[in-house]
Parts: structure tokens; C-alpha cells; sequence
């Protein structure tokens, strides 16, 4: 499975807690690195060992236990300037997003609302207010389609919703 299939089944899973946004960026942005059959393999350890929602810390214990990250080499990320508006590039985009509630008829509901789009880098140099958070994309140029950039990683699109609405 992929790293948002394991987000997904995790959270039907383990009882009727759903991640928030920052811990699902969380989780992407540690986990993105195992494989599809890495993941299957640390679901089904979890299931059994884990009794809440499983975090990354929860992740990495498991991997650990199944030695998964004693061979993982890094494989630099390396790129040249283009014109790209969006990643210049990079073909990594780093979006910082806020979060507000809003108290509806109906309930609760997570309102999260773009705020800054960069390539990755600049947006690892941005101290991020209190209620926002920052999420890993591709970019919708070639330079996204490089192969050290994880497939997992959601392409960021023209039609990619800038507003976003989550009923809690
Ligand atoms: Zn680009």
C-alpha cells in the first residue's frame, strides 16, 4: 500500500480516531521512504501490536523491529533552475496551509486554506504560525517526475483545491 492507503486503512482500523492535518503531513513526510511492501508488512505488525492510532513513532518502532532502517541510503535530491513558477525546478513544493474551525449548523468543520506555495526549500526556512502547517507536493512540471522525488508524494495540479473543508 501507499503511504496515503496506509493513512487511510489506519484510520479505519485502529478505533474511531481520525489523524489531524499536521499529523498526517507528519507522517508523509517521515514515511514516505518505505516501500509499498514495506508499509503492508508494518500495517499488519501494527495491527497486532498497536492498540491506538499509530503514529510516527509507533511507525518506526515497527520498522525497527522488522529491520527496515538499517539499509536506507539517501539518494540526494539534486535539480536545475527552471522557469517553473511554482518550484523553479526543484520539482518539490512545500505548501503551508491554515487551519480554522468554524461552528456550523451541522457541526464542526476544519476549514484549511492555502496560504503560501514555494519550492520545498524556501518553504523549510518559513517558522510556521501557531494553527498552520506545511504539506509535501510534486510539482505539476516535469522536474516533479524526477525519480528521486517519492511517486507516493501528491502532485500538485491546477485543479488541487486551495480551500479545503473536513467535517469533524
Ligand atoms: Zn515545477
Amino acid at each position: 500500500m501507499t503511504i496515503h492507503e496506509f493513512i487511510n486503512r489506519s484510520e479505519e482500523s485502529f478505533g474511531d480516531k481520525r489523524y489531524s492535518p499536521g499529523q498526517r503531513a507528519a507522517i508523509e513526510a517521515k514515511c514516505w521512504h518505505f516501500t509499498e511492501r514495506e508499509l503492508n508488512a508494518i500495517y499488519s505488525d501494527l495491527l497486532e501490536t498497536c492498540k491506538t492510532l499509530p503514529l510516527v513513532a509507533h511507525i518506526y518502532a515497527s520498522a525497527r523491529s522488522m529491520n527496515m532502517l538499517e539499509r536506507k541510503e539517501f539518494k540526494p535530491h539534486r535539480w536545475q533552475p527552471s522557469d517553473c513558477g511554482l518550484c523553479r525546478g526543484e520539482g518539490r513544493l512545500g505548501i503551508i496551509w491554515r487551519l480554522t474551525f468554524e461552528e456550523r449548523p451541522t457541526g464542526v468543520c476544519e476549514i484549511q486554506e492555502l496560504t503560501e506555495l514555494f519550492q520545498y526549500t524556501k518553504s523549510l526556512q518559513v517558522a510556521l504560525k501557531p494553527n498552520h502547517y506545511r504539506s509535501i507536493f510534486r510539482c505539476r512540471c516535469l522536474a516533479g517526475e524526477a525519480d528521486t522525488i517519492p511517486k507516493a508524494w501528491p502532485k500538485w495540479s491546477n485543479d488541487s483545491n486551495a480551500r479545503r473543508e473536513v467535517w469533524l
